[in-house]
């Protein structure tokens, strides 16, 4: 069997839907199983309404649950039109609408929003998602069954950025998906959402849709992993910042790794985990063109100086200086037990002399961070700092590509540079207001050519 994902603007209007139902058709030999996100923008809609109800502005949160309503409907009549199952469906839909407004006169009278209901309301946009899907697939004549992914993918309880329990999701898969496909059904899942063990939903955070489609592959030991979205493939740069990124025909799994952690949005960056595991090849496709190469993503992918650059802003540097304690035995493990107790997760990390730096893409655990780091030595603080990553398996085995690659930077400022244990990416910290002009600087000397690095 195969897992197909669609992402948000591959099931964006009913158009989308139908390239999708296309797509899943000429698949029906490979036994699909489908992943869904929400239409496009709809969780960046059902969050709005969360925090407008939260801050007690009941209007704004109700208007917006009425205008997802009228969306929804619209594209239920599109597909449906007057099938036998448009009334159902659309009742069904209205029916979780409701629920949203309900919800956000709760939490307005409250004044507050817990994670636990943010993930509420957000994993409507998948719920409803997939019912919508599931219907018209089935009126194209495939045999769609919609299954409520939060029966399948059991999660721990930190709402809005869960941990799947891979052992608990393979007996779920088991239990409620394999034996559709063993019927010669097609199972219809929303992506990003599921439950802890008591029930209560929850959601893997954003983007979450390609790590369930993973998830799930790896549950039911797929022979590949689809992942349908808005560009050709995994491209080597992000072509909103990078014009002329061009297509990655293959990557191997570490290097797809390291550019979905530094920001290429096409991959969740948990998603590759459970694919390379079980050795099972992730694909991404353009849902617009169906019969476009796209991208495998592989152990045996060849192995380049520089396949990619990626870059994120947002990043805030953590600098620790104890000149005297720095390379004393055990400080570097009593600073990383700090991040470890306060759960801030690194991604780069360089030392000098006199000071470890750090740096740390989620500020929300900061506050109590820097008061124990404070404990050891004396702490300074640079916010609005971006890292890019100039990332390639043999980017240390050719022995120019760093320099170019610090050449390309010239002029800029960099404030930390690191290149990663593995050796498969070189990684410098910057000015957020320089990432975009590093990013086209460096993709210029790796790929202006065509030529790959
Ligand atoms: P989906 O809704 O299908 O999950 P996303 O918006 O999450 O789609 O991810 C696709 C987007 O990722 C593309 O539109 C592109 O702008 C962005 N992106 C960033 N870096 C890359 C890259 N290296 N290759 C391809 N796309 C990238
Ligand atoms: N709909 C969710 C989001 O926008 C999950 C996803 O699309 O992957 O974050
Ligand atoms: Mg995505």
């Amino acid at each position: 069997m195969i897992v197909v994902k669609f992402g948000g603007t591959s099931v964006q209007d009913a158009e989308a839907i139908g390239r999708a139902a296309n797509i899943v058709s000429g698949r029906l030999d490979r036994q699909p199983v489908v992943i869904v996100s929400a239409l496009g923008g709809a969780t960046n809609a059902l969050i709005a309404i969360g925090e407008q109800a939260a801050k007690g502005h009941l209007i704004g949160a109700l208007r917006g649950v009425e205008e997802l309503r009228a969306r929804h409907l619209r594209e239920c009549e599109a597909l449906l039109k007057d099938s036998d199952s448009s009334a159902e469906i659309a009742a069904e839909l209205s029916a979780t609408f409701d629920e949203l407004a309900s919800l956000a006169e709760a939490l307005s009278v409250l004044g507050h929003a817990t994670p636990r209901s943010f993930d509420k309301i957000a994993a409507s946009g998948e719920e409803l998602s997939a019912q919508l899907v599931a219907a018209f697939f089935q009126l194209k004549g495939i045999p769609a069954e919609y299954v409520d992914a939060r029966r399948v993918f059991i999660t721990d309880s930190a709402f809005t950025a869960a941990e799947p329990q891979p052992d608990l999701i393979a007996e779920r898969a088991r239990e409620l998906v394999q034996p559709l496909i063993d019927d010669g059904k097609v199972p219809i899942l929303g992506g990003f959402i599921g439950s802890n063990e008591q029930g209560l939903t929850t959601t893997l955070g954003r983007g979450g849709s390609d790590y369930s489609a993973s998830l799930l592959g790896a549950a039911l030991k797929a022979s590949s992993i689809e992942i349908w979205t808005d560009v050709d493939g995994m491209l080597t740069a992000d072509p909103r910042v990078v014009q002329g990124a061009q297509l990655i025909e293959e990557i191997r799994f570490d290097e797809a790794s390291e550019l979905a952690s530094f920001g290429a949005k096409v991959l969740h960056p948990n998603t590759i985990a459970p694919a390379v595991r079980l050795g099972i090849p992730v694909f991404v496709y353009n849902s617009r063109k169906p019969g476009g190469k796209g991208t495998r993503i592989t152990f045996d992918a060849p192995r380049r100086a520089v396949s990619a650059i990626a870059g994120k802003s947002g990043i805030t540097v953590v600098r620790v200086s104890a000149a005297k304690m720095l390379f004393a035995h055990g400080f570097l493990k009593r600073v990383f037990e700090i991040f470890d107790k306060n759960g801030t997760s690194v991604d780069v990390v360089a030392t000098s002399e006199v000071s470890v730096s750090v740096t740390v893409d989620d500020p929300s655990t900061l506050e109590s961070l820097l008061g124990d780091l404070r404990q050891l030595g004396d702490v300074s603080v640079e916010r609005e700092r971006a890292i890019v990553a100039v990332v390639g398996a043999g980017i240390s085995d050719e022995s120019q590509a760093m320099g170019r690659a610090i050449a390309a930077l010239a002029g800029i400022k960099v404030h930390m540079m690191s290149l990663s244990a593995t050796a498969i990416n070189l990684t410098v910290i910057l000015d957020a207001d320089d990432l975009n002009e590093a990013m086209v600087r460096l993709h210029n000397e790796f790929f202006a050519s065509g030529m790959n690095a």
